[in-house]
């Protein structure tokens, strides 16, 4: 079987990000492979860690996809902090015999590092144009846990578990492998806090992730970590408001210092994207939502919310108001520039990691979360037959079935993009949602 099936039926997906299937993605020539290990969110440790558990199954993996699109080279771009994973990495790559073809590329320490566009144009210097994938300049980007997934792929391994970072304001900080589909709230109560009520819980990192109103869901191959703070923390008072109150605010207190553009990762690789624009059409009540369709330019990094705006206010919060708008009535931004240069002064506005961990009130937390064996036994799992960007997928088992860990559950529909669902563990279909399917874990003869 070639790779790209081989992928396609092991439900390889973006691991960490929206989830867009593996194999869609590889369907395209580039002319570089690129490795996404910034982990740029604070807190976080999975992919740093993945590396220097299994260096040659992400060199595989990623060279794998490398010749898959007939990359003429594959780059793997961690920040230079991480020095030791670094010269392992390097060793690996040369004991391999890859030198030739893959190299490992130091990135800044900065935020957002491992936003696409942003970690494109640190390593190849090539900047992605308005609206665009990495691909319309010759790359293509996969995650390290997503190469990872590609070697176990290769081996005729699917994707059945993904790897958690639990950090925050608790006693036991760690990185663990979980099956998907396991409660969230098993999960959590591996970190040794009493009572998770005290507890507001961001699902992801700390910039990005929001904050969960129940611990009831279930881990998908998208979960990359839970980070748990105090109720009263800044976090998660500022990614408590409501997009109305965002709205309110910003309308009445914006002072156009236009902070929210100068330090915009988007804006600074030369794009339109301009919130303290769509900041000021709040505030003069314009209508015309046709104007503001710089909002779509904007990637939620949530920098200009919890770095740069000096009033607290939210831009980014406003831009997904006009995005929403927009989207309502079928409008699409229409870039007006083909050839993009990255602005003058970006170098000089880059944000600092630590400088931000310090501002949104982390550095007390800031601390390792070695990864951990803990056996999960749970009752029940749960598989979301969309964990992916795409159709969901169809259920090819019903209730009553005993399955096996590792068994399909869901096919991709016929003609759709999509990503295939296994179950994480032994046992008995016991449901059948709409979106997901219920395992009662441990009943299989
Ligand atoms: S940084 Fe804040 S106050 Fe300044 S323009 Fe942007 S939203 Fe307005
Ligand atoms: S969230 Fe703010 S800083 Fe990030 S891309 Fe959007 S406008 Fe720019």
């Amino acid at each position: 079987m070639d790779l790209l099936n081989l992928i396609k039926d092991a439900g390889v997906i973006g691991a960490g990000g929206a989830g867009f299937p593996t194999h869609a993605k590889l369907t395209s020539k580039a002319e570089y492979l690129l490795l996404n290990g910034a982990e740029c969110e604070p807190l976080l440790r999975v992919d740093q860690q993945l590396m220097k558990l299994f260096p040659d199954e992400i060199i595989r993996g990623m060279e794998a996809a490398g010749r898959y699109i007939e990359a003429r080279k594959a780059i793997l771009g961690i920040k230079g902090k991480h020095k030791e994973v670094i010269v392992l990495l390097r060793e690996r790559i040369a004991a391999l015999g890859l030198s030739n073809y893959m190299e490992v590329m130091e990135l800044r320490d900065i935020y957002p590092a491992g936003d696409e566009q942003v970690l494109v144009h640190e390593l190849t210097q090539r900047i992605v144009p308005e609206a665009s994938i990495p691909l319309k300049v010759g790359c293509v980007v996969i995650n390290t846990e997503t190469a990872l997934n590609i070697c176990n792929a290769m081996a005729g391994n699917p994707v059945t578990e993904t790897y958690i970072t639990i950090a925050g304001d608790i006693p036991q900080r760690m990185t663990v492998k979980v099956p998907v589909g396991i409660s969230i709230r098993d999960v959590i109560e591996q970190c040794g806090v009493q009572d998770i009520a005290d507890y507001a819980i961001i699902d992801g990192g700390p910039m990005m992730g929001s904050v969960m109103n129940d611990v009831e869901g279930y881990v998908t191959k998208k979960s990359k970590g839970y980070v748990l703070l105090k109720k009263d923390h800044f976090l998660i008072r500022k990614k408590s408001v409501s997009l109305n109150r965002a709205r309110i605010i910003g309308k009445t207190a914006c002072e156009q210092c236009r902070m929210c553009t100068d330090l915009c990762p988007r804006y600074l690789l030369g794009h339109n994207m301009q919130p303290h624009k769509v900041m000021r059409a709040l505030s003069y009540n314009l209508d015309d939502v046709k104007e503001q369709q710089i909002a779509q330019l904007c990637c939620e990094c949530n920098a200009c919310e919890l770095f740069s705006c000096p009033a607290n206010l939210h831009p980014k919060s406003v831009n997904i108001l006009y995005k929403q708008k927009l989207a309502e009535q079928g409008i699409r931004y229409q870039p007006i520039q083909i050839d993009f240069q990255a602005r003058s002064a970006r170098d000089h506005r880059l944000i600092p990691s630590k400088r931000l961990v310090i501002k949104i009130g982390l550095t007390a937390f800031d601390k390792p979360a070695p990864m951990k064996q803990v056996e999960f036994r749970p009752e029940y799992i749960q598989i979301a037959l969309r964990q992916h960007i795409g159709a969901p997928a169809t259920p090819v088992v019903g209730i009553g079935d005993q399955v096996k860990a590792g068994q399909l559950i869901g096919k991709i529909p016929d003609n759709s993009l999509g990503a295939t669902v296994h179950s994480s563990l032994d046992g008995t279909v016991i449901e059948i949602k709409d979106n997901s399917i219920v395992i009662k874990v441990g009943s299989y003869v």
